[in-house]
């Protein structure tokens, strides 16, 4: 009777310690490798360089957080380069799936897209124009790179141990949409009326103790602070230096810059590092802001979702309209056509649709990452945001790998850069058909309904 009465009296903190019970322990590990280049190489995203890079703006990195709770665990890896394609990332993902055994779609490599950072052996091969001593500098690079984001795992995997995990959001409000309207169709230039995503979300990453460490941060935003013209240095653009000045506040916390999509979107202004240098400072702002006040404990059982949809494009082009492209005066017209002559002269086909890796991962009922591959046009970000508020949800670009630009209905509709030239540079011959937003919506809510039944309640 005593006990049953002491019960009682402390049913409240009974409660508490049943649900820490059920609710497992967040584990987070951190890890980072400097991925400079040693030598000049060719930078990757403005077709219009034309010789290696000469020295160096600030120091490239791949850094990893890794998550565990119960028998599950993902890893997000942020990676100081434009794109990854899926050759690239084959023999990372196998050696991570045998050494750690992580199945497809647990390591999610997100890309920076900064523009001035290598060139990646077999990524954006019909931009890649160099000679063949600088294709060589390109596979060393890309071998190391390769070891190195299969190193960065490990490292965070092993530097797992309990956490608390934090969520806020905040604003930044530099990205401008970069469609315009002319009588002559969609141009590149700043679009005060179009579409943007100004937040910045925020995960901080803390030990039982309540120290920091580690600042998860994102932005959809292109990371073409700097426009390219007689830029040749190495440079994370202002994502690194957002990083760079968040480290600065908060020494011994590690600052991980997660994309999100906004392909569509450029940075404003834009031209020099300086601007590189104005941005990071504005998103770092951002972040702090959100750090200083109180933020929202995220809590409860990890949980992930991966599948790989088809895109389905028009119609492929016949054999008379590739011979012809491949005597076009512009070179990657010419080197696209090139590239799938010599698929059908070998017996090959022309794809009709492109694989679109996608996942979910939800922790508890308090946050949940929606994460697309390719560069996916803000719209997505905005509809996702809208149609699932209620999940908190965080939504990245350029994760996994990117196959090209992922254009709406609206975009297909109006055309330009992002729904049919930019696929020159992928090498395929497009458009994507008008489904495709309403296809991977459908996907999306696919994925969110698998998440809803927690595996723990299964017997
Ligand atoms: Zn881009």
């Amino acid at each position: 009777m005593r006990r049953i009465i002491h019960c009682l009296l402390i049913g409240a903190c009974i409660v508490l310690e049943a649900r820490e019970d059920k609710e497992p322990v967040i584990e987070a590990g951190l890890a980072q490798l400097d991925i400079t280049p040693e030598e000049p190489i060719f930078l990757a995203g403005y077709a219009a360089r034309r010789k290696p890079s000469e020295g160096v703006d600030i120091p490239l990195k791949a850094q990893a957080l890794a998550l565990r709770s119960g028998n599950q665990r993902f890893v997000f890896v942020a990676l100081d380069n434009c794109e990854v394609s899926r050759r690239f990332m084959e023999p990372v993902l196998k050696k991570l799936a045998a050494t750690h055994g992580l199945p497809r779609g647990s390591v999610m490599v997100v890309s920076s897209h900064t523009h001035s950072a290598p060139v990646l052996a077999d990524t954006l091969e019909v931009m890649a124009i160099m000679p063949a001593k600088d294709k060589e500098v390109i596979r060393r690079y890309s071998k190391r790179l390769q070891s190195q984001l299969a190193e960065v795992v490990s490292l965070a995997l092993k530097d797992l141990s309990p956490a608390q995990l934090k969520h806020g959001v905040g604003e930044a409000t530099f990205a401008m949409n970069r469609r315009i309207y002319r009588p002559e169709g969609i141009r590149f230039g700043e679009n005060p009326d179009g579409p943007v995503d100004w937040d910045v979300p925020v995960l901080s990453i803390l030990s039982t103790q309540g120290e920091l460490r580690g600042i998860l941060f994102g932005y959809a935003c292109h990371g073409t602070s700097v426009s390219g013209n007689g830029f040749f240095q190495v440079s994370g653009d202002y994502m690194a230096y957002a990083r760079a000045s968040l480290e600065n506040v908060y020494p011994g916390a590690m600052a991980i810059f997660m994309t999100g999509m906004g392909a569509d979107q450029n940075p404003s202004p834009r031209g020099d590092i300086m601007d590189a240098k104005r941005h990071g400072v504005e998103l770092a702002g951002a972040v702090i802001e959100v750090l200083n006040k109180p933020m929202r404990s995220v809590e409860g059982r990890l949980a992930h979702t991966y599948k790989e949809m088809d895109l389905h494009l028009e119609a492929a082009p016949d054999r008379p309209q590739l011979e012809k492209d491949a005597k076009s005066d512009d070179i990657y017209v010419r080197r696209r056509a090139e590239q799938f002559l010599a698929i059908l002269n070998q017996g090959g086909a022309m794809p009709l649709s492109i694989p679109l890796p996608m996942s979910i991962v939800r922790i508890g009922t308090d946050l949940t990452f929606m994460n697309l591959a390719g560069e996916v046009v803000v719209d997505y970000a905005i509809r996702l945001k809208r149609q699932y508020a209620d999940d908190h949800p965080w939504c990245i670009g350029y994760a996994y790998e990117v196959p090209c630009y992922i254009p709406n209905v609206r975009i297909l509709k109006e055309g330009g850069y992002e729904a049919e030239s930019s696929l020159i540079y992928y090498g395929l011959y497009g458009p994507f058909r008008t489904s495709i937003e309403s296809n991977i919506l459908t996907q999306v809510k696919g994925l969110m309904q698998t998440l809803e039944t927690p595996s723990d309640a299964l017997p």
